[in-house]
């Protein structure tokens, strides 16, 4: 069957902050661009981006970049590039700096600098107790912010919007694997069209939706993972997904880490700061994995508040009205309407919920997608590209610190679009011809919908397998739980197969991009769960009972998943930096105090600061 094709030099799929981001560095070169977006782009979930962005500016304490960086490697585990950790490092001021000059209205202090605040993780000195002030804020909405300066700035480059659009599967050349852009399926018409391009940026974000407690938004469905697991290629250090200590209890809804940032802090229900306990140096702001690693196990030995003691209390009331009011006028409303509690009064009931995937479609730096080839672990595929949630590059391992999402975007967002305008200097002005195969993958799916007349409910399919995911591969991992896990969402996988939908309509059918969603919710569970089950070690997020340490001789590499045969393979870390001395992974006890005493010298800070940017 023939499709209408429209043509581009490039399509980006996914209007967050990172596809905007990558979209108006390719604008602004003068390429005929297109972005497709499953919503209007200032309701991509970069939206809901509250804390802040890293940037070492030292606006209120001195910070750089080299600091900035051994904090990004120590979060990720040692498991981060420390290629793409420098780069994205050394790129943060700039990033930022652009960012101010395009509008975006940060908070100021009296100086008329750009506000920060502290954030978990993120110190002076390679991990002294001091924290770096180091997140860019506007107040408790910097995403929100944001994503509307990048929005303008789009309009006014003449960027090309697909709104309420569904990218569907990519198109690859058979010949060679160069992916020649997007099956998408207007959400309106119900018509399917192939988006030729010859670069395909995929921008589609998160994937929190595999979880049953979450703050993602509704269509944060792995679409980008599921097409590209589709297309043969492997999905990255999938085991590793954040959860945010503090969502609301029983609505997920996030409370910012800005909150223990401004001063606010965690108590049981005997009233103690319990974080004292678990990380005496950084407390209330040690890193997202060991907060609520701490919280689940005061809720698990009894600890917990409430009738059901299943949470703990966030407290904030001792800063006064005045520092809520005008720092976390959103965090106030949010606990008011989720929580029904008045935080300049009373604490939030608070839990950990599903927050952020570290891992995902495997790529460099510059933002190419790669897979193994040969004796090549990170061969180029042609035409394609990954930035955002979505990617993994990876510069946050097995855990991400806070705020450092939104400066990858914004950093990964440029350098796609820069390697993009590079590559596409070198390939002819005409566009490849089509395979005949082209769109056979989506319209088989959509047939099947289109004709079943029994089968499973999509509402169902996804409520299982969200269920399975929260019991079977949560904040810890236990081996019999983990075995079962994959059993389960085997099966979930297969009844995601034989969805059945009673609307047929074309016209805006949601049930369809529903069922479309949760076909790419099961490529993104299952890549987790049988990841997760196979790394026999504890590292960031991943916290196995029945393997408590980091395992760095075992374990120190990238887990590959491919869909076919739910096959694993693995690849090295990074451990390499561009310009700088690696930061060496050591006794996960020791290393602060290891790499403390070899760093803490001025001069060889200085030194290794020379030329930074
Ligand atoms: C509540 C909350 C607060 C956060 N606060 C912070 C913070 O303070 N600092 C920080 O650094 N990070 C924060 N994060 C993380 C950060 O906001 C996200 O990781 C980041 O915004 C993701 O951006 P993105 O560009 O990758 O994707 P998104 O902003 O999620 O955008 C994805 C885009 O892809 C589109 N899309 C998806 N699938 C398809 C498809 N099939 N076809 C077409 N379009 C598609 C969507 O329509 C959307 O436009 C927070 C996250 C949450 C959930």
């Amino acid at each position: 069957m023939s499709l209408p094709v429209r043509k581009f030099d490039a399509v980006v799929v996914g209007a967050g902050g990172s596809g905007m981001r990558a979209a108006l560095e390719l604008a602004r070169g003068n390429l005929k661009v297109a972005v497709v977006s499953k919503v209007f782009p200032t309701r991509s979930h970069t939206v809901a981006a509250q804390g802040g962005i890293a940037a070492p500016l030292a606006n209120s304490g001195d910070d750089n970049w080299h600091w900035h960086m051994y904090d990004t490697v120590k979060g990720s585990g040692f498991l981060g590039d420390q290629d793409a950790i420098e780069y994205m490092c050394r790129h943060a001021i700039e990033a930022v700096v652009e960012l101010e000059h395009m509008g975006m209205p940060f908070d100021r202090l009296e100086n008329g600098k750009i506000y920060q605040r502290p954030f978990g993780g993120h110190t002076q000195n390679y991990g002294s107790s001091k924290m770096a002030l180091r997140a860019c804020a506007a107040a408790d909405r910097t995403g929100h912010a944001m994503l509307h300066t990048l929005y303008q700035q789009n309009v006014r480059a003449n960027t090309r919007f697909f709104v309420e659009w569904m990218a569907l599967d990519l198109v690859r050349d058979s010949r060679d694997g160069t992916v020649l852009g997007v099956t998408a399926l207007e959400m309106e018409t119900g018509e399917v069209y192939i988006l030729q391009a010859k670069a395909t940026i995929l921008a589609t974000g998160g994937a929190g939706r595999i979880y049953w407690a979450t703050t993602n938004a509704m269509i944060n469905t792995g679409d980008g993972l599921g097409m590209v697991a589709r297309a043969g290629l492997p999905l990255e250090d999938m085991e590793f997904w954040q959860f945010h200590p503090t969502g609301v209890a029983g609505a997920g809804v996030l409370i910012t880490e800005g909150v223990r940032g401004e001063g606010g802090y965690l108590v049981n229900a005997r009233g103690e700061r319990f974080m004292e306990r678990y990380d005496p140096n950084l407390k209330d702001l040690a890193t997202r994995d060991v907060v609520s690693r701490a919280i689940t196990t005061e809720i698990k030995d009894g600890r917990g508040c409430g009738p059901e003691r299943d949470h703990v209390l966030l407290k904030l009331d001792h800063l006064g009205p005045d520092v809520i009011k005008q720092r976390l006028p959103g965090i106030r409303e949010i606990a008011i309407k989720f929580a029904n509690v008045d935080p300049i009064r009373d604490p939030i009931p608070v839990v950990p919920t599903v927050h952020y995937q570290m891992g995902g479609i495997p790529t460099n730096y510059r933002g190419q997608v790669v897979t193994p080839e040969g004796n090549n672990p990170e061969a180029i595929v042609p035409g394609v590209y990954a930035i955002g949630e979505c990617a993994c590059v990876s510069v946050h391992g097995a855990n991400r610190l806070g705020t450092n999402s939104l400066l990858d975007l914004l950093v990964f967002g440029k350098a796609a679009g820069g390697q993009v305008i590079e590559d596409l200097s070198y390939l002819p002005k005409a566009h490849r011809e089509l395979p005949k195969e082209a769109a056979d993958r989506p319209l088989a799916r959509l047939a099947r919908l289109a004709v079943s007349k029994q089968g499973e409910r999509v509402s169902e399919v996804s409520a299982a397998l969200r269920k399975t995911m929260q019991a079977h591969c949560g904040v810890f991992r236990f081996p019999d739980l983990l075995a079962e896990g994959v059993a389960k969402v085997t099966e979930i996988c297969e009844r995601a197969r034989h969805l059945h939908i009673d609307d047929r309509s074309k016209v805006f059918n949601t049930a369809r991009v529903e069922a479309l969603e949760v076909q790419n919710l099961v490529e993104t569970a299952i890549a987790t769960v049988v990841s997760a089950e196979a790394r026999k070690e504890s590292r960031g997020a991943q916290a196995r009972i029945d393997f408590p340490d980091r395992d760095d001789k075992n374990w120190l590499k990238h887990t590959l998943w491919y869909k076919e045969d739910n096959r694993l393979a693995y690849k090295p870390v990074h451990v390499r930096p561009l310009s700088v001395e690696p930061f060496k992974p050591k006794d996960p006890e020791s290393q602060a105090d290891a790499w403390d005493a070899e760093a803490a010298d001025p001069a060889r800070t200085a030194a290794l600061l020379l030329g930074s940017s």
